[in-house]
């Protein structure tokens, strides 16, 4: 009651949606519905993902000018430095400022599997050319569960005080499902004298098997609860899922907000309902 209590009284949240490139044309038609359903909630910013060294940077360029233009939500391209050189990257962020982008999600990438030599950049290395380029708003990532290459916690917190100090103005979070991880995270960075803006990242689950392959190579904890929640039902069964994970995403939401977060950004995996859903509760609402 209480918790439901303070979510009512909530104001102001912010919100943030994530989206990455369909391979497919169903995918694309599912992409752009998404797009058109979610916009009237005026999120912050739509940001579009790049995989790197996928060789489609055009693409995701392509559908963030597109978000802009049909909704005139800020639109940001996701960027990695570990597939480019200096000089493209300078370049790519120049073209980009030209056709009006003034949001990157700045990243280095992962690292090619069987690399042994260190990358020649890092992500706070591109916050700073970037910073040289123009004077873009720049997200990079925190790991409230440490980035899996990092050798240990401190280590990683002072790779974000590293980006705060490029220029970053905001950091998203990799997704968690307890939400006393990323509180704790959000204390040791303010501990840290960390100022930035750290976003929790937050996954609607709906698919469990996707979850444990995304989890597995990216160090995040999948809680037993979790699995027990998923336990025996029917892979058909979309509904059913869609409900579980809403829910799910719902009480981690509902927790955050009540602990001060203000702006929550959701990997959408290109889909609206769950996330339209979770903005709704938190009072979000589409305005003409
Ligand atoms: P960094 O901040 O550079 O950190 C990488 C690792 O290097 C960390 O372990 C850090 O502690 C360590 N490190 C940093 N500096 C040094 C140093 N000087 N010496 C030694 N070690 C150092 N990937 C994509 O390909 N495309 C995307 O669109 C994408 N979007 C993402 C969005 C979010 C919100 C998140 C959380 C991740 C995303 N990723 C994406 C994944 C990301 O590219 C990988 O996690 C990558 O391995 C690290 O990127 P980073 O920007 O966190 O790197």
């Amino acid at each position: 009651d209480a918790l439901n209590q303070s979510i009512s009284e909530l104001r102001d949240i912010d919100v943030s949606f994530e989206f990455f490139p369909p391979k497919t044309e169903a995918m694309e038609t599912t992409l752009w519905k998404s797009v058109e359903r979610l916009a009237p909630l005026k999120p912050a910013y739509m940001s579009v993902t790049y995989g790197a060294n996928s060789g489609e940077r055009d693409r995701t360029h392509e559908i963030v000018k597109r978000i802009q233009q049909q909704t005139g939500v800020v639109a940001a391209p996701h960027l990695t430095c570990i597939d480019a050189s200096r000089d493209e990257l300078v370049n790519i962020a120049k073209d980009y400022w030209d056709s009006g982008i003034r949001r990157i999600v700045a990243l280095r990438g992962d690292l090619p599997p069987g690399t042994t030599e260190k990358p020649a950049m890092y992500a706070s290395d591109l916050v700073e050319l970037l910073r040289d380029v123009a004077d873009f708003d720049i997200s990079v990532a925190a790991y409230p569960e440490k980035h899996p290459e990092a050798p240990n916690s401190q280590f990683d917190l002072l790779n974000l005080k590293r980006k705060a100090e490029a220029g970053a103005t905001e950091a998203i979070s990799q997704f968690f499902f307890d939400a006393s991880v990323f509180l704790r995270f959000r204390d040791r960075a303010a501990a840290a004298g960390i100022d930035l803006d750290i976003v929790p990242g937050i996954l609607p689950v709906t698919n469990y098997q996707t979850l444990l392959r995304f989890a597995g190579f990216t160090n995040v904890h999948v809680p037993s609860w979790l699995h027990k929640q998923f336990e025996g039902l029917d892979e058909s069964d979309q509904t059913t899922r869609n409900l579980l994970g809403a829910n799910i995403a719902m009480d981690l939401v509902k927790v955050l907000a009540k602990e001060g977060v203000k702006h929550f950004h959701f990997y959408t995996l290109n889909r609206s309902e769950l996330s339209y859903a979770i903005c709704h509760m938190l009072g979000v609402r589409a305005t003409a």
